[in-house]
């Protein structure tokens, strides 16, 4: 995984409304929209808009407005899709090992059935 952060991936597109996408919700530092590709009845992606290539840059370098905003969208996500009670997984990749595809920090929000044991 490049250490610099790369313009061109696909979460940079869609933040400069480069291509469609599905917005579910967003407030001043952060986007949700669903996965293109769901694994799950509910599977929505929660990013940062300012540009981050994994949790732990996010992490180390975003203040606390924005830690705060992006944790309070994945909370409003979870209230709107009513499964605070019947539960969710909360997914992040980085890097190599991660598998992680695309270079922008992002959550997966999963849920809307049994999610299964967490690792194959
Ligand atoms: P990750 O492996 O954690 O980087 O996952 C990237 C996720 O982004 C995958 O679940 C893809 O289905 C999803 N994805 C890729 N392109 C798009 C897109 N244009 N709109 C919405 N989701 C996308």
């Amino acid at each position: 995984m490049a250490k610099i952060y790369d313009e061109d991936n696909v979460f940079a597109k869609i933040l400069k409304a480069e291509i469609p996408y599905e917005k579910v919700q967003e407030n001043k530092y952060a986007l949700a929209f669903n996965d293109i590709n769901p694994q799950a009845p509910i599977h929505i992606l929660v990013i940062p808009k300012n540009p981050y290539t994994d949790l732990y840059k996010f992490t180390q370098n975003a203040n606390i407005d924005e830690i705060k905003y992006f944790w309070e969208l994945v909370n409003d996500i979870i209230t709107k899709k009513s499964i605070e009670d019947k539960g969710f997984r909360i997914i992040t990749n980085s890097g190599k090992d991660g598998n992680q595809d695309v270079p922008h920090f992002h959550v997966h929000i999963l849920g809307g059935r049994n999610l299964g044991r967490m690792i194959n």
